[in-house]
């Protein structure tokens, strides 16, 4: 990428909770990627999963960054608030035939994969949890007709197969500093695209709104650095452009445990309310002090 080119960069929570370090260093993390390239910074609201998020969060996001002396471009995109892009989406990749519906419970799967491994404890295991064993990946269509009549509502999964079959030469993804990394899809099996209380997953959505929106460099934790290979996929399956992958390190407390939303004590709001300047937090965002040491 040509480094003077400017970006187009975002920062993409979920509303499950309030804003803590960590979060603000991914935040500046974006931001000043794009303002010192006099390129655009987004903010986008990833509140997809109705049982997890809340509106009073995404407000409390927007109050606190504005606060902590970071601006956006143009309107918030609430991700809630464009369900028919991710069903364009889900319904381009069914008529190719990339998705099939998939009626297992969480109990079905632990017991088909359990009843095909003599050793289930040995299961290959995929970034998203063990890949699915494939039970409904050749239901009739009768079959699944019938189930859908009975009232059961399924999931959609891709066809990994089927989708790799479509990408031969294989992916890879540009990480800042590192150069071109291989995907391998694969791992992920035949992930989730839509369960039946999520209209669409964080994977779909994420890649659909990065295209859309036309980020050009994701900054975003590293924890999230395995689901590249599966945006990878989707981008190609969709003719979606490819953007550049800046992963950054995860913020740890002072035991060394990753921050999370539990720990209330980082919370940019307590910090405030302790009575920290917004300056004060961004520095301890941006150069953690040893109170936040760097992960790994
Ligand atoms: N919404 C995701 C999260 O809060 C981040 C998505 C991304 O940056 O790709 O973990």
């Amino acid at each position: 990428m040509d480094a003077a080119a400017p970006l187009v960069t975002r920062f993409a929570p979920s509303p499950t909770g309030l804003l803590h370090l960590g979060h603000a260093h991914s935040a500046l993390a974006g931001w000043r990627r794009a303002r010192a390239s006099g390129g655009r910074f987004l903010l986008r609201i990833e509140d997809i999963d109705p049982a997890r998020c809340r509106p009073d969060f995404a407000q409390a996001i927007a109050d606190d960054l504005r606060w902590l002396g970071l601006d956006w471009d143009g309107p918030v995109r609430v991700q809630s608030a464009h369900l028919p892009d991710y069903r364009a989406t889900l319904d381009a990749l069914h008529a190719r035939g990339l998705l099939y519906p998939c009626f297992c419970t969480r109990a079905d799967i632990a017991r088909d994969i359990a009843a095909s491994l003599s050793a289930p404890h040995l299961a290959p295991t995929g970034p998203d949890g063990p890949p699915y064993p494939g039970t409904c990946r050749h239901l009739s269509a009768g079959a699944r007709q019938a189930r859908i009549a009975a009232g059961q509502a399924p999931a959609l999964r891709l066809d990994m197969a089927r989708a790799l079959a479509l990408v031969p030469g294989g992916l890879s993804f540009h990480e800042e500093g590192q150069g071109r990394i291989a995907c391998d899809p694969a791992r992920f099996g035949d992930v989730v695209l839509a369960r039946k209380d999520t209209p669409a997953s964080y994977h779909l959505c994420v890649t659909h709104d990065d295209a859309l929106q036309g980020v050009t460099l994701v900054t975003r934790g590293e924890d999230l650095k395995p689901a590249t290979d599966l945006h990878r996929l989707l981008q190609a399956l969709m003719g979606w452009p490819e953007p550049a992958y800046a992963h950054h390190r995860l913020l740890t407390d002072a035991a060394g445990r990753r921050l999370a939303k539990r720990d209330r004590a980082a919370t940019l709001r307590d910090l405030r309310a302790a009575g920290l300047s917004a300056a004060e937090v961004r520095a301890m965002a941006g150069n953690p002090s040893p109170r936040t040491p760097a992960a790994g």
